[in-house]
């Protein structure tokens, strides 16, 4: 696959241009080339993909759900005969290594798959009722139009979580995609296109967060805003929102700084292994990455040592079998290296990495970072920090482990390694977070499900599962009155 010189908006299934021709540089993290120019929309592109959705919308509500999954059935086998298409363009993208890439599209295609059996699975409940000859039903009614803002990091996987059950509901989306990952969003459209989606039902729109995003969620035809990406970007879409003559619903997924706690009574070589995936995979760039590891005063030493044992093995690189790619822009990579060294200057060490891998420029590699002695307090320790650097912290016993789980304002995911089942039961029931793993990895998801967090990490939705169609749906409460004396 060549990635296109040109990256587009698609609105209507056809590739539009900026009105003017604005375009702005995409760069390929390995290497730091400019790939493509990309259109730099604002709100006339915004405006013409909403009114596209605006008038596929009501036809496709009306299709009844089955059928609508049977087109997300078609994406799904699609997705499977591209897979080689779509993890290039994941891996131009962002510059993961191949194996991430290429699991991108196998989730994203399980999860069309799941989204079609919920198509046949789309239920509503009968309620009695007190009063004599009235019942009671509920149905999922479709919003209308869906705004879907995308983070960067997983492009192909963020688009698939969101458009699928959106459209499953019956929903009309526009896709606002990541200025830094923007052509996913396009063969995304193309493929839907081709699985037998109706015109107009999907559109992406491409630019920057104020120019494009910020139109489309002050937008009133604009029912629903799924947003996921940076708590701060998140708190002010909820205001622009807030603002809006008619409100709409606003789904945020944010950001995380999760947990990995290691107890005395863990299997340390198998918590080493797991604190290395949860930090390093997607060279951090992850809202579930495991970015405090937490670890009974007793084991320290010895955790320490698998744990730095395995970080020095990780590949860094972006080849068939490597583990830790690039970050996502040379922005990100200074600014890791400039927190890195700000939490040294307050009395951190750096004990692996802190620095760019040298070799690898100019991609924008960091050799995967590890961190100690930083106050909890710590700029480092409280900051979602978004790359390939995790902090090691003790703990005194299990309640200062819990506290320190606990102490900042995030609330995505957590993991215990224990042996024992009443630390885990009191960790599931005392840490603050949407998913806690039990002796495994900080993240972990599969498209049943849900996933979310709790405190500046979400507002309380979930997705996907079956409770992501919560998002994308509005309950109606129907009640039916009928007369027998006027049959
Ligand atoms: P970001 O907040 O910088 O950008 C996200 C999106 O918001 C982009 O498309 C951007 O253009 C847009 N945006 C920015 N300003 C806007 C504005 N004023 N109006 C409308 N849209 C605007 O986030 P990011 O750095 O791209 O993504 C990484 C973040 O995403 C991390 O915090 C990560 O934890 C989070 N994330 C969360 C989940 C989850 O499920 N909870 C999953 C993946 C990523």
């Amino acid at each position: 696959m060549t990635y296109p010189s040109f990256v587009p908006h698609w609105v209507a299934d056809v590739e539009v241009p900026s009105s003017g021709g604005a375009s702005f540089d995409k760069r390929c993290p390995i290497d730091d080339r400019v790939v493509a120019q990309v259109a730099r929309g604002g709100a006339a592109e915004v405006a013409h993909a909403l009114s596209s959705a605006a008038g596929a919308a009501g036809a496709w509500s009306r299709l009844p759900a089955p059928s609508r999954g049977a087109i997300l059935g078609r994406a799904a086998t699609l997705l499977r005969e591209r897979e080689h298409e779509f993890a290039a363009i994941v891996q131009v993208e962002t510059g993961k290594p191949w194996k991430n890439a290429a699991a991108e599209v196998a989730s994203s295609a399980d999860l069309a798959v799941f989204m079609e059996g919920e198509g046949s699975r789309f239920y509503g409940k009968t309620l009695p009722s007190p009063i004599l000859h009235r019942s009671v039903q509920t149905l999922r009614s479709p919003i209308g139009v869906c705004a879907a803002i995308m983070p960067f990091n997983s492009p192909l996987a963020g688009v698939a979580w969101k458009v699928f059950p959106a459209l499953l509901c019956g929903n009309a989306v526009v896709v606002k995609s990541h200025e830094l990952t923007p052509y996913t969003a396009v063969a995304f459209g193309r493929l839907l296109k081709d699985a037998g989606l109706p015109v107009g039902v999907y559109s992406a729109v491409q630019g920057t967060g104020p120019d494009a995003g910020a139109p489309l969620v002050r937008d009133h035809r604009v029912g629903v805003v799924s947003f996921t990406g940076s708590t701060a970007t998140g708190k002010l879409i909820q205001q622009m929102v807030s603002q809006r003559a008619v409100l709409a619903k606003v789904c945020l997924e944010l950001g995380g700084k999760n947990p990995f706690v290691v107890c005395d009574d863990a299997d340390l070589e198998l918590a080493a292994d797991l604190a290395v995936a949860s930090a390093f995979i997607d060279a951090g760039q992850r809202c579930a990455s495991g970015s405090r590891i937490i670890v009974f005063d007793s084991v320290y030493d010895a955790f320490r040592d698998a744990f730095l044992q395995r970080v020095a093995k990780v590949r860094v690189g972006s080849g068939a079998d490597d583990d830790c790619g690039p970050v996502i822009s040379r922005a990100s990579l200074d600014r890791l290296i400039g927190q890195v060294d700000g939490a040294v200057a307050r009395g951190g060490r750096v004990v692996a990495g802190g620095r760019a891998v040298a070799a690898l420029a100019p991609g924008y590699y960091l050799a995967p970072t590890v961190l100690e002695g930083v106050a909890v307090d710590d700029e480092v320790s409280q900051q979602e920090l978004f790359g390939p650097v995790t902090c090691l912290y003790r703990a005194g016993g299990f309640d200062q482990a819990v506290r320190l789980a606990n102490s900042t304002h995030y609330g995505l995911t957590g993991a215990i390694h224990t042996a024992s089942v009443h630390r885990a039961q009191e960790f599931i029931a005392r840490y603050h977070g949407g998913l806690v793993s039990v002796n495994g990895a900080t993240f972990g998801s599969g498209p049943h499900m849900p996933f979310g967090g709790v405190k500046n990490s979400g507002n309380g939705f979930r997705e996907p599962g079956t409770e992501s169609l919560d998002v994308y749906s509005e309950w109606k409460t129907v009640v039916i009155n009928h007369h027998p004396g006027r049959i």
